[in-house]
């Protein structure tokens, strides 16, 4: 089978993926045949009831789940091709990830959960820090906040610190799962406007999964994902 032509040779590419679960004696499919391609600096929206593969599409695209068939390409780079170690490189340098469960640590302030990468990066604490508390403050939270922990913080600002981590290592893709399934109206939009912003600043091709429908109008797509299917 020949697979579509990819049109960007950056940002993010999905050609033909499927991917099927155990289920019994059989398989599901939660994702059947999805070729999506999200450009730099472009805010795509996925939109679809809930166990309609979105959580699914955004595991597959950060190359935590490998897909029965199909390709998964970042800037070009095809993720399938590589073995453990090379795609786990590939993760840390190009992808930030919004989980759907806020995965911050109960022990450390806003600062300190960008800096817990950077000593995993290596890099030089100082510049590391002043990044990190100007990316924090870039998205709406002040020195003071800053070095408050989780519970310190409300919803809305542990989301901030969640965008602010997945964009500290520059990546070129940015996956989010369902960022306002825990806010009200109000603060859920303007999470979802922080995401555009950040990704024209950031230049970041960026995926946004949600089943709240009243918040599409923000992205530049919206896609539907039904049954495993996208369109
Ligand atoms: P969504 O995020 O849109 O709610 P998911 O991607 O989580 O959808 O799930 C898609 C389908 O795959 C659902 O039918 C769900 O029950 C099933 N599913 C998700 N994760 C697993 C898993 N680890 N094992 C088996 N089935 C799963
Ligand atoms: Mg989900």
């Amino acid at each position: 089978m020949t697979l579509p032509a990819v049109r960007t040779r950056t940002g993010l590419a999905l050609r033909e993926v499927t991917l099927t679960y155990p289920d019994g004696e059989s398989r599901l499919t939660a994702l059947d045949r999805v070729t999506l391609e999200v450009a730099p600096g472009e805010f795509t929206a996925v939109a679809g009831p809930s166990g309609s593969g979105k959580s699914s599409l955004l595991a597959v695209a950060a190359t935590l789940l490998r897909p029965d068939s199909g390709q998964v390409l970042l800037d070009g780079q095809d993720a399938g091709a590589l073995g453990e170690g090379a795609r786990t490189a590939l993760r840390r340098e190009r992808l930030g990830i919004v989980f759907q469960q806020s995965n911050l640590l109960a022990s450390l302030t806003a600062v300190e959960q960008l800096l817990v990468l950077e000593s995993v990066r290596g890099g030089r604490p100082k510049a590391a820090r002043e990044r990190a508390e100007r990316l924090l403050a870039s998205v709406g939270l002040d020195g003071a906040k800053q070095r408050r922990r989780p519970h310190q913080l409300s919803g809305g600002e542990r989301q901030r610190v969640n965008i602010a981590r997945a964009l500290f290592g520059s990546p070129s893709v940015l996956l989010v799962d369902e960022p306002t399934s825990a806010l009200d109206h109000e603060r859920g939009a303007q999470i979802v406007d922080l995401l555009a912003e950040v990704t024209r600043t950031h230049r970041t091709a960026t995926v946004m999964v949600t089943h709240d429908r009243d918040l599409l109008g923000r992205a530049d797509r919206v896609l539907e994902m039904q049954d495993g299917r996208l369109r």
